[in-house]
């Protein structure tokens, strides 16, 4: 196989850990991969002036595939997410967030094997946001009183939703196509179109369209309400398959899901444009375990297997990915986290390295 250059960005938080235990893994797999660092978040401001430099979305549209992980987004003041920020500038509008459990995890279900593709582009998170008490919000609430829309109080925080057709139709599209590519058998859009009914509604209407064209694939197309799909979640995971939903109902449950298959630090993910993809965990920086080569690689890793199947280096997603199932299966090396849901103590846990060097030593 070629060499391939990847871009990565180490994040902050517990990000430079799980990422060097992915490189030394991935590396350890038998890739050939020169990894591009890219600095981003917090700790570039100062130098760049941005925490999302120029240099490293070059870097990602050149080589077309990055890993990272976790970037801290402060609360209530500072910078807008660096995480969103990237999705928007490289147009990753698809995010891919597998569940699966692996036994080991001392998860509460065994057998889920779910796809969650969230919507990454639109819908609340568009970051279209009107301040309490600003001009902005005021002619906004005025307008909408004038065309008899309704009525928000004044003193009103005001975010909004747009989802388009187009920004569906691809979504969806891509939720087919995924689940046609990998055999799955069922795609279930998830809305709440009874109430919502310009937003979620036409999310509904497109996704409907868009099974149509597909009625011939043997992909069967179903759509639910996003609280109960909550509800049947816990009760029944291995109903569901493919779920496709817009991108704040796709963040809320892809980390139930993730609670279903043992936790965030199990649980991969993948944003994908037609250009670029970008791998991450679904978790975020976990601040206070930062440096103490505690935090749970493994959905870090789990990103990457993702990434060397999505560059066609599927031996060793497969080697990396049976090398997870086995320390983990085996329970001797495992990160606190699993130890405390398997044991309720953390006792006997390795650290973030330890358990990448279990994993690399599968391999041999
Ligand atoms: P978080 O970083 O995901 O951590 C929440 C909790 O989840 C941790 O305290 C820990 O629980 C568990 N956890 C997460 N990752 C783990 C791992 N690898 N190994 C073991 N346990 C893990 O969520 P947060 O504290 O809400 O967010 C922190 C920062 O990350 C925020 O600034 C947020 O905006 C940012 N964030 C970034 C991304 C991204 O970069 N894509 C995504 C989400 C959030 P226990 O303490 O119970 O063990």
């Amino acid at each position: 196989m070629a060499k391939h250059t990847i871009t990565l960005i180490p994040g902050d938080g517990i990000g430079p850990e799980i990422t060097t235990a992915m490189r030394r893994v991935v590396e350890a797999a038998g890739v050939d991969v020169e990894w591009e660092v890219a600095e981003a978040g917090a700790d570039v401001m100062d130098k760049h002036g941005t925490p999302l430099p120029e240099g490293v979305l070059e870097s990602i549209r050149r080589n077309k595939v990055a890993i990272k992980g976790p970037i801290t987004t402060p609360v209530g003041t500072g910078f807008r997410s660096v995480n969103v920020a990237l999705r928007k500038e490289l147009d990753l509008y698809a995010c891919l967030r597998p569940a699966f459990s692996i036994p080991g995890t001392g998860a509460r279900y065994d057998g889920v094997d779910i796809v969650i593709v969230r919507e990454n582009t639109e819908d609340l998170y568009a970051g279209i946001e009107f301040e309490q008490g600003s001009e902005g919000a005021q002619e906004l609430i005025e307008f909408v009183e004038s065309r008899g829309a309704g009525r928000i109080r004044p003193d009103s925080g005001i975010s909004l939703k747009p989802i388009s057709v187009s920004g569906t139709r691809r979504i969806v599209r891509f939720a087919f196509e995924h689940a046609i590519a990998n055999g799955r058998k069922k795609v279930t859009a998830v809305h709440k179109a009874n109430i919502l009914k310009h937003s979620d509604g036409l999310f509904l209407r497109v996704a409907r369209e868009v099974a149509e064209e597909y009625a011939g694939s043997g992909v069967e197309f179903e759509d639910y309400i996003v609280d109960a799909t909550c509800m049947q979640l816990v009760l029944r995971p291995e109903q569901f398959d493919v779920l496709v939903l817009p991108n704040l109902y796709g963040d809320i449950v892809s980390d139930l899901a993730a609670g279903l298959i043992g936790g965030l630090g199990i649980a991969p993910g993948a944003n994908i444009g037609d250009e670029c993809a970008v791998f991450e965990p679904v978790h975020g920086s976990a601040p206070k375990y930062a440096g103490k080569d505690m935090a749970n690689p493994t959905a870090e890793i789990l990103s990457a297997v993702l990434m060397l199947n999505h560059i066609g280096e599927r031996e060793a997603a497969d080697k990396v990915l049976a090398g997870v199932k086995r320390v983990l299966s085996e329970g001797a090396q495992v990160t606190y986290d699993v130890k405390r849901t398997l044991t309720g103590s953390v006792d006997g846990c390795v650290g973030t390295q330890a358990y990448a060097d279990a994993i690399i030593a599968t391999f041999a």
